[in-house]
């Protein structure tokens, strides 16, 4: 998902049902005998490597069960839908707020599909925890405590905050019996850096909490981050070219919050559940800004994938490509000239997933032909296996099909 993911229930709400879905689905066994409707529904092409199984190193499809859309019956249907769309693993959105039931009963009737179960959690975000905890909160240069756009978040410098998310995490994967976890998103707001365009701070951008800022001062020599960050008359103002270093310092430990709590929910997965498969999800920067990620959002590929050592890397499309209405396919191709030699520089037998958010908003709604030809260009470009963000989008697509 990502930003601007805030407006997809709104967007859906008015638009999806129980009969949405039941339409979709039925049409969907209806249009083996139109020759035009096979066409569009065809399954995506056998993108994975059968030596690994397919399953979670497959075509996979997000499902977001917080939306109401999936409290209304029919899922069972609608993961046998996937299945014979070519998708091998559906990924299962949990914000915070599922418990060990629902997490049971979801994977079981995805497993009942032939699908392989994953869990997706977006780290540090935990709504319910967030709810719980008000003094975990992350607090962002605007003042807001840790809200922005559709997240919540809490700070990942402090180490009860990645324990707990670790145990949260190994919870919902016993529950579900899950075949692999995707750690998403793991980063801190926000795109762009500290200032907006004008030089005012920019209100989203995290985190200046109390420990994040002792932290900063504790190895910058007492150095206060907020004040480095706002204060254009600070000697210690980071735009000063005389204080880059300090700047760069305040990155690096903005990074290592971030990849240690990665890494530290991945080593008690594979501690508590050995043969969990990990898949983290990094943003591209490729066709916005290439090798800014890390300092906007704390996002350092290389370290994410040397130190985790997941078995899935998946890059998901930044939102200023799949917010454009007519984005080709194509665009991928993009990404796998940046990053797929690189990343395979650093882990030989890494696992790439492409991404493709198919309908947070109503301009990258996109129809069948365009995700099996994005399936079909992400392997070109290098990757081993395509993923979709998310599934009701993609029924009210096939809504009418074989008419
Ligand atoms: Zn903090």
């Amino acid at each position: 998902m990502g930003h601007l993911g805030f407006l997809r229930g709104s967007v859906f709400a008015s638009v999806v049902g129980l009969s949405g879905l039941m339409a979709a689905t039925a049409g969907a066994a209806e249009t083996t005998g139109s020759m035009d409707a096979a066409q569009t529904s065809a399954p995506l092409p056998m993108v994975y490597d059968t030596s690994r199984g397919g399953g979670v190193y497959g075509p996979t499809m997000s499902v977001d069960a917080g939306f109401d859309f999936y409290k209304h019956g029919g899922r069972p249907e609608m993961f046998a839908a996937m299945r014979n769309r070519g998708i091998t693993a559906a990924r299962i959105v949990d914000t915070g707020w599922l418990d060990g039931n629902a997490h049971k009963e979801l994977a079981d009737e995805v497993r009942a599909a032939g699908l392989a179960p994953v869990l997706c959690m977006f780290p540090p975000t935990h709504h319910g925890l967030y709810k719980l905890h008000p003094e975990w909160r992350q607090l962002m240069l605007g003042g807001s405590d840790g809200k922005y756009d559709w997240r919540t978040y809490l700070c990942p410098s402090r180490p009860e905050v990645r324990a707990v998310l670790a145990e949260e995490t190994v919870a919902a994967l016993k529950a579900g019996g899950y075949a692999g976890l995707q750690i998403a998103e793991p980063w801190f707001e926000q795109w762009g850096g500290p200032e907006m365009d004008d030089g005012s701070p920019r209100p989203g951008y995290a985190c200046v909490c109390e420990v994040c800022r002792t932290r900063f001062a504790a190895a910058s020599g007492g150095v206060d981050a907020r004040e480095m960050l706002t204060k254009k008359d600070s000697p210690r103002y980071w735009r000063k070219p005389a204080n880059a270093a300090l700047y760069k310092l305040w990155q690096d430990t903005r990074v290592d919050a971030v990849t240690s709590m990665t890494v530290e929910i991945a080593t008690e997965v594979r501690r508590a559940l050995p043969g969990t498969v990990v898949n983290v999800m990094v943003l591209s920067d490729a066709r916005v800004e290439p090798g800014k990620i890390r300092e906007y959002m704390a996002i350092d590929f290389e370290r994410l994938i040397k130190e985790v050592q997941p078995e899935i890397l998946c890059v998901q499309d930044s939102w200023q490509d799949w917010t454009q209405k007519g984005l080709k396919p194509d665009f991928i191709r993009d990404y796998g000239k940046l990053y797929v030699e690189r990343f395979r520089r650093v882990k030989p037998d890494l696992w790439l997933m492409s991404h493709a958010d198919i309908g947070s908003l109503a301009a990258s709604k996109r129809e069948w032909p365009w995700i099996q030809q994005f399936a079909k260009e992400s392997l070109a470009a290098g990757f081993n296996c395509p993923s979709f963000y998310e599934w009701s989008v993609t029924v009210i697509n096939v809504v009418g099909e074989g008419k």
